[in-house]
């Protein structure tokens, strides 16, 4: 079995302070945060930023240029950086695009349109025609976000028409209140509409963070952890910081005898190369 790539998602767009004090929202905090994750095994960082005013996420470019910096330069983190901008409350696609800029090596690329948050999250085709030209051109690679069935037969239908290339690398976000649930069977189909070549990580939002996270771990996929997913480190106990999480699935893998994937080999798993 591969290596297990973990990524940490340090801040998302969504969680604030009154849900917990521990959420990194300066540039600073985002970077230290994503630092420790680094220094506890994860080889991905996925990258929201707030606006310093609001706590609200958003897609100022300074922002992420204030993140991204410090961690080119302190560690060979995979930077995963979000271009979801605030979902439910749909930015412009040309600011949701603004984080390609920076070159990441991978950007989240989200499906298709759902409901979240109270509101929809709107991924309309020429979005997703757009930022998927966008990547293409800046040679980064899209992280598929899924967070239903649907959004499988999008991305299979985005690259049978040449505009995603394969191997593909799907994110499964399981147990949004709107979304596929987080259970085993759920993910179980979800595995079975993708391409052997592909590549697969899975969320398990809230309560489905740890069943998710083994589910992953046991079927060779890879792992996604951190307070942008789940604030709670055991039940009603909040998480202190996003390396707690990082440092529970390593151990959690090495007892169980999968090896974690340094960012190298994690880019190696993902048919990236590093510049
Ligand atoms: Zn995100």
């Amino acid at each position: 079995m591969d290596k297990v790539i973990i990524t940490a998602a340090i801040t998302g767009s969504r969680i604030t302070r009154e849900q917990t004090p521990y959420i990194p929202y300066t540039p600073e905090e985002i970077a230290q945060s994503a630092i420790g994750c680094w220094n506890a095994g994860a080889a991905i960082v996925h990258v929201h930023v707030r606006d310093l005013k609001t706590g609200l996420g958003t897609q100022d470019l300074e922002l992420f240029r204030q993140v991204v910096e410090p961690l080119r330069e302190k560690t060979d983190l995979l930077l995963c950086l979000t271009t979801s901008g605030i979902a439910g409350r749909n930015l412009p696609v040309k600011d949701r695009l603004v984080s390609l800029e920076l070159k990441p090596e991978l950007a989240s690329f989200d499906a298709g349109s759902i409901n979240l948050g109270g509101g929809v999250f709107s991924n309309p085709p020429e979005f997703l025609d757009e930022a998927a030209r966008a990547m293409k051109e800046k040679g980064v690679k899209p992280e598929i976000e899924i967070f239903d069935s649907g959004m499988i037969v999008t991305a299979l239908r985005m690259r049978d028409e040449g505009k995603l290339d394969e191997p593909l690398h799907f994110q499964f976000v399981l147990g949004t209140l709107w979304g596929a649930p987080a259970t085993p069977k759920s993910l179980l189909y979800l595995c079975e509409l993708i391409p052997e070549s592909a590549t697969w990580s899975v969320i398990g939002i809230g309560i489905g963070h740890l069943p998710m996270s083994m589910m992953g771990l046991i079927m060779g996929g890879h792992i996604r952890v951190g307070m942008e997913d789940n604030i709670y480190c055991t039940r009603g106990e909040l998480a202190k910081t996003n390396a707690q999480f990082v440092e529970r699935i390593v151990r959690i893998a090495r007892e169980y005898g999968r090896e974690v994937a340094t960012p190298d080999e994690a880019r190696a798993l993902l048919g990236l190369r590093k510049d």
